[in-house]
């Protein structure tokens, strides 16, 4: 036995209680282990824990040989300077290929999928452990609905979900969007009193920095908008913006948008409180358990057939993010949206030193400090192929560097450590699906979150939850999936990357 003060990561100070504590709350698998504990997130990138943590796995008689799989390794091989990455050669830049593929996936069902048998029946079946998924099961059972049942093909956190920046912030450019996301934030302030666990919203404001007139003017016109439904929101001058985040260069901009209310989240807890405040209302999440086709019978959805078997279902939830028009077209269904992998890198832990999350609106770049200390930041890519792509490019790393590092210069001799992917639910109005399938009674849209996602999930998940009980909600009629057919798009034009 390994004595319980024994250091498994020295990076993070991870010990082996700290192991024992995450598998008896359920976090028993390696993946999973590694985001409770911060495992192997540190300088040595996993590279000197791994080892003794397969081995802790190893000599637990409770955990299954196949928690001793271990948790993917995240480019670069080693931390490398911003500048470094900066400097490499445009035939980089240019290449848009990964050199590192997915794994191919594993025929079967998962080596940790639950032994228990599923219920014969229920009365909801949400189909994807993302954060909307989990948000609305525990909105549905804190209502009193007692059979509700999610399904998540992989670990909580295996989407966007677990791969976002966590940024929220209510500067939007539509009144409803500005709405959701206002209330969403105050929940996300009461979380840890509502759900026990603390998400970290820290309100260092978001910064959006126009480098031309026509984002000025986007931004002006978003700055009036807030202003009528009482947000914070000023445009202010470069020596201002400097004055807020004193590495800027202030070349880069002409003016910017200030509001200090939004700010940054830790997005795993968020999943995990959910899911933990579902669970104890009686709501069942079953983790690697993979939904393989639905039953379509009479023009209503009657069952969904999992590799664990069937399950009938009154009314069945798509919230798959960018999974979902795979999910959909099982109904015999067609959805709009169109997956982007946006990439993403976390640094070296510094100093605090930056309050805001900062974003160049044209470019698509955004960064802000977590708490732990790291620069995490993405950008988009104008020439991104459509595609669910999680894979990890050097091009990523070579252009947000420079585009960092020019903003920033001070960031140059930064050293990033560990890189990731995810993909944006795009849709045709970078706005939301939500509500009844035309064609499928009983088959419900909550899909269609492109970037921002994460900062509408209390919300959204709410007033579905109300809607799903009976009330009226405009919501669900304006972002429906009908609009695309009848040509009523609700165009959303703040959108980072
Ligand atoms: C790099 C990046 C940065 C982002 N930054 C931000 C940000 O700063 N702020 C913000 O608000 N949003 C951000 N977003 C967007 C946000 O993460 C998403 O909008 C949000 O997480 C979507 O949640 P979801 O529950 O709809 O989807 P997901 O979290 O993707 O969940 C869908 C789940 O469905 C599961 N699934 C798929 N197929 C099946 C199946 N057959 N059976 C069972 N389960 C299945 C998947 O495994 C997945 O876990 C970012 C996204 C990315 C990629």
């Amino acid at each position: 036995m390994i004595a319980d003060k024994a250091i498994v990561c020295a990076c993070e100070d991870v010990t082996v209680a700290d192991l024992d504590e995450a598998v008896a709350r359920g976090f028993g698998d390696i993946e999973s282990m590694k985001r409770y504990t911060g495992l192997g997130t540190g300088p040595c990138q996993g590279k000197s824990c791994l080892a003794s943590a397969v081995r802790y796995c190893a000599d637990r008689a409770d955990l299954p040989p196949e928690a001793r799989v271990p948790f993917r390794a995240r480019p670069p091989l080693s931390p490398t300077t911003i500048s470094a990455f900066a400097g490499l050669p445009e035939s980089i830049v240019r290449h848009r290929e990964s050199p590192l593929q997915p794994q191919a996936a594993r025929p079967g069902p998962h080596p940790l999928q639950p032994r228990e048998p599923l219920p014969a029946h229920a009365s909801v079946v949400i189909i994807g452990g993302g954060i909307m998924g989990l948000a609305l099961a525990w909105n549905l059972a804190s209502r009193g609905e007692r059979n509700v049942i999610v399904f998540e093909r992989g670990y909580l956190c295996e989407g966007a979900s677990g791969r976002n920046g966590g940024g929220v912030r209510a500067q939007w450019s539509t009144p409803t969007l500005v709405e959701l996301a206002k209330e969403s934030i105050d929940f996300m302030a009461r979380f840890a009193q509502e759900l026990g666990i603390n998400v970290w919203l820290r309100r260092g404001g978001y910064l959006f920095l126009a480098e031309d007139e026509p984002t000025l003017r986007r931004l002006e016109a978003g700055a009036q908008l807030h202003k009528k439904l009482g947000l914070a929101t000023r445009i202010i001058d470069v020596g201002e913006a400097c004055g807020i985040v004193p590495e800027l260069d202030g070349k880069g901009f002409i003016a910017a948008s200030w509001n200090p209310e939004d700010g940054v989240v830790f997005p795993w807890p968020f999943l995990w409180g959910y899911a933990d405040g579902a669970r104890k209302l009686g709501a069942r999440i079953e983790t690697f358990t993979r939904v393989t086709g639905l039953d379509v019978e009479g023009g209503a959805v009657r069952a969904v057939e999992t590799d664990r078997g069937k399950v009938r279902a009154d009314r069945v939830v798509l919230a798959c993010g960018a999974w979902s028009p795979s999910l959909a077209s099982m109904a015999g269904v067609t959805l709009p949206n169109v997956p982007y992998r946006h990439e993403i890198v976390s640094s070296e832990p510094l100093k605090p030193f930056l309050g805001p999350l900062v974003s160049m609106l044209g470019s698509g770049l955004y960064f802000s400090q977590s708490m732990r200390g790291e620069i995490v930041g993405g950008m988009g890519d104008p020439e991104e192929p459509p595609g669910l792509n999680q894979t990890s490019s050097l091009r990523f790393l070579a252009r947000y560097s420079r585009a960092l590092s020019t903003l920033v210069p001070r960031t140059s001799a930064v050293k990033l450590l560990r890189q990731w992917a995810g993909c944006y639910d795009l849709t045709p109005d970078h706005s939301p699906i939500i509500g009844e399938t035309p064609g499928v009674s009983g088959l419900l849209q909550m899909s269609g979150f492109v970037g921002h996602g994460f900062m509408m999930a209390p919300a959204v998940a709410r007033r579905m939850a109300e809607w799903m009980g009976g009330a009226k909600d405009e919501i669900f009629e304006r972002f429906n999936l009908s609009r695309f057919a009848e040509g009523r798009l609700e165009k959303e034009t703040f959108i980072i990357g």
